[in-house]
């Protein structure tokens, strides 16, 4: 197996563990390839194209506007950013500095993870709520939306909520109380396609901002995002992530974006501006949301268990458990689960030995401490599903 990497002395890899980041995330469709190199040859006004983009995003997910960003987390920075700032030109200049500012979120303890950062880059400060004492083995209930109800102060600027399949309170209880009092609540969502209706249910529950990962199940270009909500305040998400190098008196922004009628002036650049995001990447995004809404994907997630079928038989050992999980939508996930009793080898020594060998296979990392290995098909063709039965069925013994 030889890939382009190997011209700059980088060896080929194959990533079985999905749409993981450190591994490329996912790969790209030929639509979306191609679309992106058309976009390379043609210039485009970068506002009047997110003004574009934010129709789209509109017409897909039924909120007022949307916006193509370098990722989902720059999505929160950014919707961060808007919710502290808004169309302020004062506090969009101070950002990340708020004090003075409401600049509190409110999150529950179960949601705090690495990715909230994003949202401390911008300058709120996280104000948690609930106790985790499910996981301290000290009593049996979870985060309530009273908690929330009661951490709102003069400083609050709004809420923070981590979406997922256990997410707790559920997300209609918190934007009811983000209702009750006035506050937007933001929502990260990255991981949250497949399935397609997810892309309008957060907002049609309320939520001010919900941000999606691009480079996920998208297959869009590995550094882009979507952020979709309220008008405003993706308007003031376009004027802290744009280019501001321009004269007030031609400045023309798109005005379904930035209602430049209300404006003093135009702010410097923004807090957002190191989150520039390429006319092929806002092309190959919207490109890999379209393929998502029509279905075009759906077909696939057949062949990709096929992969898994071909992956678990060349697997001849018989103290070893495979099974394929199939999801309501998505791909399906191969487990391979070995008896750590009778094994000699654990499933880091055999994640560490696939890695090292030629070509490196990267399987999900979940799972691992438990003796199993788990296998995401998302990324893989033919060629390199039997390069990864090859490599398991050596490795595994
Ligand atoms: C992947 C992920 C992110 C980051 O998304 P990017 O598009 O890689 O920036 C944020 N939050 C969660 C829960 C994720 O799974």
């Amino acid at each position: 197996m030889s890939t382009i990497y190997d011209s700059f002395g980088v060896r080929p890899i194959i990533n079985v563990s999905g749409a993981s980041t450190r591994v490329g995330g996912s790969l790209m469709p030929e639509e979306v390839i191609e679309s992106m190199g058309k976009a390379a040859t043609e210039s485009v006004a970068m506002a009047e194209l997110q003004g574009a983009a934010s129709r789209y995003i509109s017409e897909v997910t039924g909120a007022e506007a949307g916006y193509v960003t370098s990722g989902a987390s720059a999505g929160l920075t950014l919707g961060t950013a808007a919710i502290l700032a808004g169309f302020d030109l004062g506090k969009i200049e101070s950002l990340p500095r708020t004090s003075g500012m409401k600049n509190e979120l409110i999150i529950s303890r179960e949601h705090r993870n690495g990715y909230d950062h994003a949202a401390r880059l911008a300058g709120a400060v996280l104000v948690e709520v609930g106790m985790n004492e499910i996981t301290a083995n000290a009593g049996v209930r979870r985060t309530e939306a009273w908690e929330y109800q009661a951490a709102i102060n003069e400083s609050t600027a709004g809420i923070y909520y981590s979406q997922g399949p256990d997410s707790h309170p559920l997300l209609n209880e918190v934007i009811k109380v983000a209702k009750d009092n006035g506050l937007p609540i933001i929502v990260d969502a990255a991981g949250e396609l497949p399935p397609k209706e997810n892309l309008r249910r957060f907002i049609d529950m309320g939520a001010d901002l919900v941000a999606f990962s691009g480079g996920k199940a998208l297959r869009g270009p590995q550094s882009t995002g979507i952020l979709c909500g309220s008008k405003d305040l993706i308007g003031s998400v376009a004027l802290q992530n744009l280019d501001m190098d321009e004269f007030f008196e031609i400045w023309t922004p798109p005005n379904d974006l930035i209602p430049k009628d209300i404006l003093p002036g135009i702010p410097r650049h923004g807090i957002g501006r190191g989150f520039k995001v390429s006319k092929e990447n806002v092309i190959g995004l919207l490109t890999a949301l379209k393929l998502f809404v029509e279905d075009a994907y759906l077909s696939t997630y057949t062949e990709q268990r096929k992969f898994l079928e071909f992956i678990s038989s060349s697997i001849a050992d018989e103290t070893i458990n495979k099974k394929i999980h199939d999801p309501v939508e998505g791909s399906p996930i191969l487990t391979i689960e070995l008896d750590l009793d009778v094994h000699k080898k654990s499933a880091f020594d055999i994640s560490n030995e696939l890695k090292n060998g030629s070509p490196g296979i990267f399987v999900q990392e979940v799972g691992l401490e438990k003796g199993i290995i788990t296998i995401h098909p998302l990324n893989l063709n033919e060629e390199r599903t039997k390069l990864v039965a090859a490599n398991i069925s050596k490795v595994i013994h």
